[in-house]
C-alpha cells in the first residue's frame, strides 16, 4: 500500500528543528511582554466574508492564494491567510475596542495556497501584534522600536534592514491608482503580464513588480507622494522624527506597497539579504479603517506580522540556537529489569525536587552499555546508574568522573550543586 504523505508545502517541524522554534517563540514572546501586550487566540477558520471584506477582493491573497470551502451547512468558510482580520473580528465581538486600548499579540499557522519554495509555504507560522485605540505616530514608533528590539534580542539586527513608506488614505491611492492606469496604459505592452493584469484592478501592486522593464517603465510614471493628504504627510513626518531621535535607521522606499488593502498612511516592512527572493521577514502597518469596515466603530490601529519560517531559516544559518536547548536530557537513569520501580520512583523524587531538570528514566530494558550509549546520544550531562547491588554510580558524561552515591537524597543533593546542568533552568 502505498503511504499518504503531507500536502505540499505543509512541513512537519522535526524535533531537530523544534529548539530553534521554541528558542525563537520565547524571545518573541518576551520581547512583547516587555511591552505590555497580551495573547489574543483566535480560530484557524472563519466565514470567508471576513477575509474578503477586510484583505480585499482584488488582492492575490482573497483572489488566488486561500483555501475556501463549504463545510457542510453551506457555510463559505476559508482557512486564516493572516491574523489581523481574526484578531480584528475578535477584539470587536468582545466588545474590546470601543473606548478603549488594546496591544495584542497572537501566533499560529496561516495558509496560503502559494507556489511553494525556500521561504514560501502553504501552511506557515506568523506572529503578529496588533494595536487599538491609538492615532498618534508614537505608537507606530513604539511598534518599529519593538521590532527593532526583537531583531537585537536575536542577534539578527545585522542582517535586516527597515524600509517605510507613507501610501496615504484609500482616497489619495484612488486618485493616484486612476493617474497610474492612465499613465501606464500607453506603455501597457512592455509590463510584465501580472502587471498588465493588475492595470485595471491593483494598479498600485505595480509599483513592487520584481520584473526589471516594469522598474524601469516606472521610473518616470507619476508618484504617490504628489497625491498624499496635508494630514498622512504631517504623521508620516513627525513619526520619520520620532525614529530620527530614537535612533532607529529606515529607508524611505516610495516603492513599498502591502499586498493588503486595509493598511493607510504609514507601512513598513523588515528585510534581509540573506533568503533570496523572499526577503521580507516582518511587515505592517497602520489600518485605521478596517474596524469601521468590518461593522465596528472607527477605530485607530497598527500593527506587524513577523513569517516565522524565513527567521528559522536566518537563526539556523548562523546557528543562533543555545547548544542546551538542542539535547533533549540532563540526567540519564540507567537501571536493571529487577529495578523499574526504584527507577522510576528516583526519576520522580528528581523531578520533584529539581524541576527545571530534564530527566529521562530509561524505558524498555536493555544491557547496561546500550543503555549508556542512549544516555551519550541523549546528550545528558549526567548518567545515572542503578546497579545490581543497589548502589548509586554517577558518572559525568560531558567529561571525566565517575562517583559513588549512598541514597536518593544524596543524588538530589549532588544534581542541585552541579552548575549549568540544565538547558532549561
Ligand atoms: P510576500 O511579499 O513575501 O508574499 P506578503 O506581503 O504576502 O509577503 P504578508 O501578508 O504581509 O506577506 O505577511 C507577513 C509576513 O508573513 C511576510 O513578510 C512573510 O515573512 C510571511 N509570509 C507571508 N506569506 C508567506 C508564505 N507563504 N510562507 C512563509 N511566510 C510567509
Ligand atoms: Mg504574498
Amino acid at each position: 500500500m502505498s503511504k499518504i504523505q503531507a500536502i505540499r508545502g505543509m512541513n512537519d517541524i522535526l524535533p531537530a528543528q523544534t529548539p530553534v522554534w521554541q528558542f525563537l517563540e520565547e524571545i518573541l514572546q518576551q520581547v512583547v511582554q516587555s511591552y505590555g501586550y497580551q495573547e489574543l487566540r483566535f480560530p484557524v477558520l472563519e466565514q470567508t466574508q471576513l477575509f474578503r471584506r477586510s484583505i480585499g477582493e482584488v488582492t492575490d491573497i482573497v483572489e488566488k492564494e486561500m483555501y475556501t470551502f463549504e463545510d457542510r451547512n453551506g457555510d463559505s468558510l476559508s482557512l486564516r491567510p493572516e491574523g489581523t482580520a481574526g484578531c480584528v473580528r475578535a477584539a470587536e465581538q468582545h466588545g474590546m475596542l470601543y473606548n478603549q486600548q488594546q496591544r495584542l499579540w497572537y501566533r499560529g499557522p496561516m495558509f496560503r495556497y502559494e507556489r511553494p519554495q525556500k521561504g514560501r509555504y502553504r501552511q506557515f507560522h506568523q506572529f503578529g501584534v496588533e494595536n487599538f485605540g491609538m492615532a498618534g505616530p508614537d505608537i507606530d514608533a513604539e511598534l518599529i522600536l519593538m521590532s527593532a528590539r526583537m531583531w537585537r534580542a536575536l542577534g539578527l539586527s545585522e542582517h535586516v534592514r527597515l524600509e517605510l513608506n507613507n501610501i496615504g488614505q484609500a482616497d489619495d491611492r484612488h486618485r493616484y491608482g486612476e493617474a497610474l492606469t492612465a499613465w501606464l496604459t500607453p506603455h501597457k505592452d512592455k509590463l510584465d503580464a501580472d502587471s498588465q493584469r493588475r492595470l485595471d484592478s491593483n494598479p498600485l501592486r505595480i509599483l513592487d513588480s520584481k520584473d526589471a522593464g516594469t522598474q524601469e517603465l516606472l521610473a518616470d510614471a507619476p508618484v504617490l507622494s504628489d497625491y498624499l493628504n496635508a494630514d498622512s504627510v504631517e504623521h508620516f513626518a513627525a513619526l520619520k522624527s520620532l525614529l530620527d531621535e530614537l535612533g532607529v535607521a529606515y529607508v524611505e522606499n516610495p516603492r513599498l506597497v502591502r499586498g493588503l488593502d486595509y493598511y493607510n498612511n504609514m507601512v513598513f516592512e523588515w528585510i534581509t539579504d540573506s533568503l533570496g527572493a523572499q526577503g521580507t521577514v516582518c511587515a505592517g502597518g497602520r489600518y485605521d479603517s478596517l474596524v469601521a469596515q468590518l461593522g465596528g466603530r472607527s477605530t485607530p490601529a497598527t500593527g506587524f506580522a513577523i513569517g516565522l519560517e524565513r527567521l528559522v531559516l536566518m537563526l539556523e544559518a548562523m546557528e543562533r540556537t543555545p547548544e542546551a536547548l538542542q539535547r533533549s536530557a540532563d540526567v540519564y537513569i540507567i537501571n536493571r529489569p529487577e529495578q523499574q520501580l526504584r527507577a522510576l520512583h528516583l526519576a520522580e523524587q528528581l523531578r520533584e525536587a529539581l524541576p527545571y531538570l530534564r530527566v529521562l528514566c530509561h524505558c524498555g530494558g536493555g544491557k547496561s552499555a546500550s543503555q549508556m550509549k542512549k544516555a551519550y546520544n541523549s546528550g545528558a550531562r549526567v548518567a545515572l546508574m542503578l546497579q545490581e547491588d543497589g548502589q548509586l554510580r554517577l558518572r559525568m558524561l560531558a567529561g571525566e568522573g565517575e562517583e559513588q552515591l549512598a541514597s536518593d537524597s544524596d543524588v538530589v543533593a549532588r544534581l542541585g550543586s552541579l552548575p549549568g546542568l540544565s538547558g532549561v533552568a
